[in-house]
């Protein structure tokens, strides 16, 4: 079976690595390294950009442990510290490039071809490649999975410039840290960069068009957040949409809807990604597209042409890599006559990497509401945890959702330090509909954070399915 990927983020390479696996012939095409936006642009380097930031938290928390620094003496003094914006970018990008360096040879080695330059379906069987070194190359393939990704949205009254005002991909530009950097769009990417350009030392104002900031979050997740960037000297502008960014001789100033004013020395839109959909033949070849623009798949990432399978941020779901790799590894194991089931979108896990990070699973509380289902909810502080003393944290905490009766786990939320690596046990739970009492059984470490979610299960699996002799 000869396949055709065209993309080489998370959707398009995790799917090659499948298919060379189960003997196809794959040929993968990106305009860029492997590892695609995700790892060059996006998810990798702004996960990287975080990482320094959160050297300062543990500068922060030094102190009041016992340890000083020169010129500290007192329990609730912040040690003096420099940002060294170009040496982290430098070493953002570096990292970057080698991670797609190694998924280069992972997916080379898996025995996949790898052909750098701009791709477009021909036809349902068929890719025609611009290639980069110059020249084109029609590929054939059985089948053709698209996974091309997405790009920033763009506001027409709202040009950025790359200097002043900025995308998510043109923050890895600046030299200096933004004197006064006002944050457009108050979803994950926007509290993500306002967390670490305010840890770097920059006045921070986010511009949220609701009434909180991560609206589509757990909301006690969410108000975690936002007192957490208070305490931090964060300004929060609510139910203020943005009607225009002008630059002005100071920088930038961003005219909301109700004629209210916010300026700043540069501004950076985070207001969403679209599907990179432009160019690349899809409804030329009778591929539909949903009213957003997304790629319209079904379970196992078929588009309306059997032959053409499509993963990842094309589709326009739930943006994520996770979302986009699984997507892509389905459709080869469909494709490749694999006994495979459709995505779970019931049990996507997802982290903001704010400080304290949020990580969640499955159903949120507000969606359960919404829809109307019954669910059973326990919640416990972070700051009960002994783990969580020693380190001297205090904002955050645990939360489980269960089906009443069966006590079966449909979702969860972490609000910690390392949200991202405790949900794991969350996620297994509500992927194998395991019910809290059996997410109590499996020894937890003592003392660790993850001992506070075997207790928030404990206590749970007590109201929900009765007491077991403990
Ligand atoms: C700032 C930011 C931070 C993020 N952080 C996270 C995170 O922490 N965790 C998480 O799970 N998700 C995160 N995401 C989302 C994640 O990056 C995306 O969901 C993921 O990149 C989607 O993967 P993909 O395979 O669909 O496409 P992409 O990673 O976008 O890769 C698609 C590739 O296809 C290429 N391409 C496009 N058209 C063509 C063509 N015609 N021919 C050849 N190549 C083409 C593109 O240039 C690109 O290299 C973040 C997103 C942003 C914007």
């Amino acid at each position: 079976m000869r396949v055709v990927i065209l993309g080489g983020g998370p959707g398009g390479y995790e799917a090659a690595l499948v298919a060379a696996e189960l003997g196809a012939e794959v040929t993968i095409v990106n305009d860029e390294g492997l590892g695609g936006a995700c790892v060059l642009w996006d998810c990798v380097p702004s996960k990287t950009l975080l990482t320094s930031a959160q050297a300062f938290s543990t500068l922060e928390t030094a102190p009041g442990l016992g340890v000083h620094f020169e010129g500290t003496t007192r329990s609730d003094e912040v040690p003096r510290y420099e940002v060294d914006l170009p040496t982290i970018q430098k070493r953002v990008r570096d990292l970057a490039q080698a991670q797609s360096d190694d998924i280069v040879k992972r997916v080379v080695d898996a025995g996949a071809r790898f052909l750098l330059g701009t791709g477009r379906i021909a036809d349902p069987h068929a890719v025609e490649v611009q290639l980069a070194e110059g020249g084109t190359e029609r590929l054939e393939g059985d089948a053709i999975l698209v996974s091309t990704g997405s790009d920033p949205r763009k506001l027409p009254t709202a040009p950025t410039d790359g200097e002043v005002v900025l995308s998510s991909q043109d923050v890895y530009d600046l030299e200096e840290v933004p004197e006064r950097l006002v944050v457009v769009g108050a979803g994950a990417t926007g509290a993500e960069y306002a967390t670490a350009f305010l840890r770097f030392g920059a006045e921070v104002t986010f511009v949220c068009s609701r009434d909180r900031v991560l609206p589509t979050q757990d909301e006690d997740a969410a108000l975690v957040i936002e007192e957490v960037f208070r305490r931090r000297g964060l300004t929060t502008v609510k139910n203020a949409k943005a009607a225009k960014v002008e630059r002005t001789a100071a920088g930038a100033v961003v005219h909301l809807e109700d004629g209210r004013t916010v300026e700043g020395s540069h501004v950076l839109l985070t207001v969403g990604q679209v599907p990179q959909t432009r160019g690349v033949g899809l409804e030329e070849v009778g591929v539909a597209l949903d009213d957003k623009g997304g790629v319209v798949v079904d379970g196992v990432s078929r588009t309306t042409v059997p032959s053409v399978y499509a993963a990842g941020d094309i589709t326009g779901k739930l943006m994520l890599a996770s979302v986009a790799a699984m997507q892509g590894r389905i459709a080869m194991w469909h494709l490749l006559g694999q006994a495979v089931a459709p995505l779970r979108w019931d049990a996507v896990a997802a982290t903001i990497f704010t400080d304290p990070q949020i990580a969640t699973v499955g159903l949120s509380e507000q969606r359960a509401a919404k829809a109307g289902i019954e669910v059973e909810i326990e919640s416990l502080p972070l700051a009960g945890n002994s783990r969580a003393k020693m380190a001297n944290l205090h904002d955050g905490f645990v939360k489980l959702l269960a089906r009443p009766g069966s006590g079966t786990i449909v979702g969860g939320a972490v609000v910690a330090g390392y949200a991202s690596d405790l949900i794991a046990s969350f996620s297994v739970a509500a992927f194998n509909r395991l019910t809290a009492h059996q997410l109590t059984q499996p020894f937890q470490i003592y003392p660790s954070f993850a001992g506070s979610i075997q207790e928030c299960a404990r206590r749970l699996a007590i109201r929900v399915q009765g007491n077991y002799k403990y």
